[in-house]
């Protein structure tokens, strides 16, 4: 008698049909739709195998080679690969791979640097900033003090006038630059000496544009930021999860406790596994050329939509990701995002910077061209991407319509198929 059930170790997805017929339709809705949501991307199968690997078993905690628990020699070369690999990308002296998500990397780093009550000034989330960066929601939120800086009504971008105003009146210990839904280039040399101005510290999260920071399409956070973090899984091209790079020594042990034991337990290694393949990946030349792809697609996105009469936020972008304004044309995020997904393209409702709509119902979508380069696409499919939509916010009813548009969107993406063989 065994206490297994038959096909433990050898039967994978089949022993679980109910569970397999799902992650089946979601391999399938993956393949046959297109994805422009920013914070998504197609990883490699590299990617995929690491971090589905027998590093899940594992249960590490503290630094590689300096462990609680035993058996760890892989783990060790493992997490050392990361960290190694990570400073070369990102050219830091030091970097921690651990933080499970890019909020679990942000929370740790306001644990280790700052304390309890301490001020910290981040961009507001109605203008484009994250929630892990101080929205009161969040434990960040009710354990600092959160105050927070816009973009200017005129241009839609940050006003370093405004942040060194708020920088004064408040003396923040941490001012915060990044954002989930902010389009453009961030000045983080003006940045800087606003913190030095005042005293704080000053952390970059570049989640959604380190991988252009990784091939120098983005000005870089450092030498302005004396912490920058970023999730993996974005433009990054990669694992779940997130990390911290820094280079003052001095900061070492404060951001490592930070994270652990300060906001997280063991290390997720499947997932550090998978960040070690992407942060390869992200040394190649083929990655560089992936986001100077992604930059044209972006543009060519963007101009199309513009030409078609559709408002760009802040005029346009520097980075995959764009904010577009649909109030002129009678539609509402949720609206066009629910009709969209009809024709089998994912986006996001957004709020646009001084948006007179509610969250659930805002004025905007929020857009990227990170997976949609990942498999491939060109300026030529963005084009049409631009055209679908257009077409879609134009009748978000005609059920017709967004029919016919599926099947052009289902053919298109079938030319550039994806995971042959899995
Ligand atoms: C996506 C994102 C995060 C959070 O990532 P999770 O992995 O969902 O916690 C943090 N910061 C920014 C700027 C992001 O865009």
């Amino acid at each position: 008698m065994t206490t297994l059930h038959e096909g433990y170790f050898t039967a994978g997805l089949d022993a679980d049909p109910e569970l397999a017929v799902a992650i089946r339709g979601e391999l399938e809705r993956q393949r046959d739709g297109i994805e422009l949501i920013a914070s998504e991307n197609l990883v490699s199968r590299l990617v995929l195998e690491a971090q589905g690997s027998v590093l899940t078993n594992k249960t590490v905690e503290g630094k590689p080679h300096a462990r609680y628990y035993g058996g760890a020699e892989f783990a060790d070369t493992i997490e050392a690969l990361a960290v190694a690999r990570a400073k070369q990308v990102f050219g830091a002296a030091f970097a921690n791979v651990q933080p499970h998500s890019g909020s679990n990397a942000n929370a740790g780093v306001f644990l280790g640097l700052l304390k309890l009550g301490d001020t910290i000034l981040s961009m507001d989330t109605a203008a484009g900033g994250h929630i892990s960066h101080g929205h009161p929601a969040t434990l960040t939120g009710r354990d600092y003090t959160i105050v927070r800086y816009g973009v200017s009504r005129e241009t839609e971008r940050i006003d370093l006038d405004q942040v060194r105003d708020l920088a004064k009146a408040h003396a923040p210990r941490l001012i915060v630059a990044g954002g989930s839904a902010y389009p453009r280039a961030i000045d983080f040399a003006g940045l800087r000496a606003i913190a030095d101005e005042v005293g704080a510290l000053f952390m970059v999260d570049m989640a959604h544009f380190a991988g252009l920071v990784a091939t120098g399409l983005h000005p870089h956070p450092f030498p302005h930021a004396h912490v920058v973090t970023t999730t993996t899984y974005k433009s990054l091209r990669g694992a779940r999860g997130g990390l911290a790079l820094w280079n003052d020594p001095a900061l070492s042990d404060r951001i490592d406790y930070g994270i652990f034991p300060g906001v997280q337990g063991s290390v997720m290694l499947h997932a550090v596994a998978g960040k070690a393949a992407c942060l390869g990946e992200a040394l190649r030349p083929e990655f560089a050329a992936y986001n100077r792809a992604v930059v044209d697609n972006a543009a060519t996105l963007a101009e199309t939509l513009a030409a078609a009469g559709i408002r760009l936020v802040a005029g346009g972008t520097d980075t995959g990701l764009m904010l577009v304004d649909l109030s002129n044309r009678g539609v509402t995020g949720d609206v066009a995002a629910k009709a969209l997904e009809k024709a089998g393209l994912a986006v996001n409702k957004n709020l646009i910077p001084f948006d007179p709509r509610p969250p659930e119902a805002p004025s905007g979508l929020r857009l990227s061209s990170n997976a949609g380069t990942a498999r491939g696409f060109g300026r030529e499919e963005f084009r049409r991407i631009a055209g679908f939509i257009d077409r879609v916010i134009a009748n978000p009813a005609d059920e017709a319509l967004l029919g016919a548009i599926h099947a052009e969107v289902t053919e298109l993406c079938r030319r550039f198929p994806i995971y042959a063989g899995l």
